[in-house]
């Protein structure tokens, strides 16, 4: 017998007729013998309904009263479909989180699982069970042993769903939802958006943390993690769906540690990078396209590229290059401003390094550790840019080696998992596999910080210990004459209220500093394996933009993404015209 675990979420799940009608799925899939595992989400906006009840009680619930809440909208879900089951006379039964034993951390509002009992699980499906499980929650043991009810955070249904197959050890997991499978983009916003038959789970991770909100991003790594056979399909038609794909060699599950496995899995290094960047250049539409076509024509491959907000009209693009593309990028910058305007600074002699592990995503704690290790060694970090899988930041050669030692150290890398100058590989993948747009961002600037060791380690250690995730996270390059810089970054919007408690005991240290909140943005992302080895993908999203007229107000990339902050009115054109230029439909 095959064990499947399928999840239906909420739009499948949104009316009785379509409990009814996934009960016939069901029913016709335990006909050919299939033991099932159902996971369900709460029907429809049930989730948003009872939000909207605690706001309109409070402005500040409990987060314990409200995990209590929203733990019912699955309950209501799992019932009816077992009632629907039995209609077709299929024996189920539904069971809470709390009942099946999914242990968490005790963290209300966004939990992650730590272990899973199968016993009863396993002993229904050999009596002949369809097994029914809500979604989205958990209970975690207080401090003196009670049990609490937590939730894993919003679309952690997916999260359950992936979690449970790995603890069963099922064959597969199907992920049912209203849309044909994992499409190049979101199909409410580009009408002609490709279904994809294969992802892989790195691009995927990137694409559902970036706002594809298909797939719960946590459930993307867990099914990387320990090799989830996983699925994304339509809960309405027959489609062959989206299958997850992953290189990696599948972890052993250990008990009680389910999604807390090793944050960091490796240390990269690249030698002889130079950094360069160009500052006071004129802030209009088309700017970026124009220098990074220049260096594209000129040969020179760009690895990171980042674009701060400024005060009044202009802005500041940094950039890192191969030290052996010096000259050449010297030339073109010298090219670059005398059009522009602005001017250039370079450095040369640096390296980058990069921590990477699908555990760093959703820890903030690990990009604080990291920086913090190099600034605890009074090195300068030049360069910061952050993925869900990666933590890059550029710093001078002549520390590499002290470098090298603590952070192998703090995250305890044997000599294999520290790799010299890796070859970026010519793939066949596509530069751009997707595109995600993310409205639930907000921009936040720190102005005036000291230009000196441990601050990004600190903002990182600020926001880590309000567990607020910061999302892209931009510094300036432009120093001003009180050796002072800027940085700035998003982050969700619903974090935007504790914010201001974390930021204003830190920056009470530093004279002169203040929190800015940004103008309303939207982040478009656009993520292809394929980027790193192809040059120029950068220049073409910029040229996308600036065919329509569309501003950008901070760019951060990393291999296998770029990510451009644009202004929010304009976002869905511009996730149309890149997905226009780059012939995602074709
Ligand atoms: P469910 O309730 O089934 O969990 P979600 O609303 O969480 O469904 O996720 C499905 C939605 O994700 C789709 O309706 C679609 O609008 C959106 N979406 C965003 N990006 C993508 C993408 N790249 N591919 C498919 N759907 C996407
Ligand atoms: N019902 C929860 C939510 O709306 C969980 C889920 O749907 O995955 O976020
Ligand atoms: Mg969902």
């Amino acid at each position: 017998m095959t064990l499947i675990v399928k999840k239906f979420g909420g739009t499948s799940v949104g009316d009785v007729n379509k409990i009814k009608d996934i009960a016939k799925n069901i029913s016709n899939s335990k006909e050919i013998g299939n033991d099932l595992v159902i996971v369900v989400s709460a029907m429809g906006h049930s989730t948003d309904n009872l939000n909207r009840l605690a706001a309109s009680i409070t402005s500040n619930p409990p987060k314990r009263e409200l995990d209590m809440l929203l733990s019912t909208g699955e309950q209501v879900s799992i019932a009816l479909l077992s009632m629907a089951l039995y209609e077709f006379g299929i024996p189920a039964i539904s069971m809470t989180g709390s009942q099946v034993g999914i242990t968490t951390e005790s963290i209300h509002g966004k939990a992650r699982i730590l272990d899973i009992k199968t016993e009863r699980i396993n002993n229904y499906i050999d009596q002949g069970y369809v097994v029914v499980i809500a979604g989205f929650q958990g209970a975690s043991l207080s401090h003196t042993g009670s049990m609490e009810i937590t939730t894993l955070g919003r679309g952690g249904s997916d999260t359950s769903a992936v979690a449970l197959s790995t603890a069963l050890n099922a064959e597969i997991c199907e992920i049912y939802t209203d849309v044909p499978g994992v499409l190049t983009t979101d199909p409410r916003i580009v009408s002609n958006a490709k279904l994809l038959n294969e992802i892989s789970c790195e691009e995927m991770l990137e694409l559902a943390s970036l706002g594809a909100s298909v797939l719960h991003p946590r459930a993307v790594e867990i099914a990387r993690n320990y090799g989830i056979k996983l699925y994304v399909k339509s809960s309405s038609e027959n489609s062959s769906g989206t299958l997850l794909k992953s290189k990696i060699k599948p972890l052993k599950l250990k008990r009680g540690s389910l999604e807390l496995t090793k944050t960091v899995n490796s240390l990269e290094i690249l030698e002889d990078q130079a950094i360069f960047s160009l500052s006071h250049i004129p802030d209009r539409p088309g700017i970026a396209a124009t220098i990074f076509e220049s260096l594209s024509k000129a040969g020179i491959s760009v690895d990171l590229i980042i674009q701060a907000t400024h005060d009044g009209k202009s802005n500041d693009i940094t950039f890192s290059v191969s030290e052996s593309n010096l000259e050449n990028t010297k030339e073109q910058c010298e090219n670059i401003i005398s059009k522009l305007g602005g001017k250039y600074i370079f450095k040369q002699s640096m390296t980058k390094l990069s921590i990477q592990g699908a555990g760093i995503m959703g820890r903030p704690s690990v990009c604080a550790e990291f920086f913090d290790t190099i600034s605890n060694a009074n090195i300068n970090v030049s360069l910061i840019a952050t993925s869900e899988i990666k933590v890059s930041c550029v710093i001078e050669s002549s520390n590499i080696n002290k470098a090298i030692r603590l952070i192998g150290e703090k995250f305890k890398l044997a000599d294999e998992q520290i790799i010299m100058n890796p070859s970026i590989m010519n793939t066949d993948e596509p530069e751009v596999r997707g595109i995600a747009l993310d409205k639930n961002q907000v921009q936040i600037t720190l102005r005036n910080i000291p230009d000196k060791p441990g601050v990004a380690a600190s903002i990182c250690f600020a926001l880590a210990e309000g567990n607020l995730i910061i999302d892209t996270i931009v510094q300036s390059e432009r120093v001003s004459a009180l050796k002072t810089k800027d940085i700035s970054f998003t982050i969700n919007r619903d974090d935007r209220k504790y914010a201001d408690a974390i930021f204003q005991s830190l920056i009470k240290s530093w004279p002169n500093s203040f929190i800015e909140d940004g103008p309303s943005i939207a982040k478009v992302s656009v993520v292809g394996a394929g980027m790193a080895s192809k040059a120029g993908t950068a220049a073409k999203i910029f040229r996308s933009l600036a065919n329509y007229s569309i501003n950008i107000e901070m760019i951060a990339t990393s291999e296998i993404r770029t990510s451009c902050i644009v202004f929010e009115k304009d976002c869905k054109k511009a996730v149309n015209a890149i997905h226009e230029f780059f012939e995602l439909d074709k």
